[in-house]
């Protein structure tokens, strides 16, 4: 990742507080934990760090369940104990992210933590240039247009700085390329982009600011390194700390459980019969993982298939980071007209979204598997086969459904 090796130095505290993810913080948190005595047995038990543990689990709490990330505002950062809540709520949550031992959840949370510094940065046009500058390696302004602005330095609040800037900003074409496949929508793609002498330019548009597109870019980039940091921290919790870590992590552990269920019992009871690759897409859906393109389309194919509502396709992709009811009910449309056909195991495994290995799953071992809409087939006989004499026969609605699916999983048999 072209990210720069040596970011901007950045001194104003207030600045660090509002971003507590950028590395030029650590040097500070640390020194503030000194000045404070704030050591680990202070940050997870103390009564001093209340507060601190009380905004991270409101910040793991909009993780799971808030679609526009972490709340913006926490407490008032221009205190020093404001700041204080706020470096290390997010040092507290990021350990309960890591005691959980659960990669979908760190995922999860780096993109809550940098959609909520997007919305931030958006409107931070003192700040932009320097969390930019760290994290993508060729930026420049092309021309700032005056607009009337009041006096403001990197601590004054974000409400007193000018709104609506008319700067336009432009980023080096390797750093474009490498984030765009991983934001939806045409405005990303580099055909549409206006590129000259290795250079994107960021264009104003009516409701979509240069310094908005710089900040959705900067999202990605922050959401890796937040992740990375965390995967790598990972490493540092041992048995102890997970114990005491216990409480907090199953709270987000529930929470991010029920968040799944509701999702995959959105379309009734059949999806005990959905192959481990549907039902890992459909819950990573429905916490906010940015599944990739490849799982998407399949997801959206095998629900058209199975004949589900088109509108259960479309609330799959409700947690989806960049969810968009008119982008997805057009795509989910779309894929139901043209009746794509899901694709096979050896393709989901290429594009990594089968999630079993050898050995985890029965039916998915079988040498004759190589399709999800065949694990459906033999999921659903083992239960004709299993079922008790004595049982009822399914409801009409039920037993039509039924029917059809088998019908359609005969065909990819053939
Ligand atoms: S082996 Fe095939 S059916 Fe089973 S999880 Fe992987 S992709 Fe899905």
């Amino acid at each position: 990742m072209p990210v720069p090796h040596t970011p901007p130095p950045i001194a104003d505290e207030v600045t660090l507080a509002r971003y507590p993810f950028l590395p030029q913080a650590s040097e500070w948190i640390r020194g503030m934990a000194l000045r404070h005595s704030i050591n680990l047995d202070e940050l997870l038990d103390g009564s001093w760090m209340d507060k601190a543990r009380q905004r991270a689990r409101l910040r793991l709490i909009d993780t799971v369940q808030s679609k526009e990330g972490v709340q913006v505002s926490g407490g008032d950062i221009h205190t020093e104990e404001g700041r204080i809540v706020e470096a290390f709520s997010f040092y507290y949550a990021r350990l309960v992210v890591c005691a959980s031992e659960d990669e979908r959840l760190v995922a999860r949370w780096a993109q809550a933590e940098a959609a909520r510094a997007e919305q931030l940065l958006m409107l931070d046009a003192v700040n932009l240039p320097l969390v930019a500058n760290t994290y993508v390696t060729e930026l420049r302004l092309k021309e700032s247009v005056a607009v009337p602005t009041m006096a403001a330095s990197p601590s004054t609040p974000l409400r007193q700085r000018r709104q609506g800037t008319s700067d336009l900003w432009q980023i080096g074409l390797s750093d474009f390329i490498e984030i765009c496949p991983k934001i939806t929508g045409q405005r990303w793609r580099l055909p549409n982009a206006d590129v000259e002498g290795g250079w994107v330019t960021l264009h104003n548009e009516r409701q979509y600011a240069s310094s908005a597109k710089l900040a959705r870019l900067l999202r990605e980039r922050i959401k890796a390194a937040v992740e990375a940091d965390a995967l790598e921290k990972m490493a540092e919790i041992n048995t102890d700390l997970a114990v005491r870590l216990a409480e907090p992590v199953g709270m987000v552990r529930n929470l991010m459980a029920s968040k799944a269920s509701e999702a995959i019992s959105l379309v009734g009871a059949d999806e005990t019969d959905w192959p481990p690759c549907m039902q890992k897409i459909v819950a990573e859906l429905a916490t906010g993982v940015n599944v990739n393109h490849f799982g998407r389309l399949f997801l959206a194919s095998m629900a058209s298939t199975l004949a589900l509502p088109e509108e259960s396709c479309v609330n799959f992709f409700r947690g989806a980071p960049d969810f968009s009811e008119g982008t997805t009910t057009y795509q989910v449309q779309h894929v139901y007209q043209h009746g794509y056909t899901p694709s096979g195991c050896g393709k989901l495994k290429i594009n990594h979204n089968c999630p079993v290995l050898p050995g985890d799953n029965r039916t998915c071992d079988q040498s004759w598997m190589d399709h999800p809409l065949k694990y459906i087939r033999a999921t659903q006989r083992w239960k004709r086969l299993t079922r008790p004499k004595a049982e009822p026969a399914p409801e009409a609605n039920n037993s039509e459904k039924v029917n059809n699916t088998s019908d359609i999983v005969g065909d990819a048999n053939k």
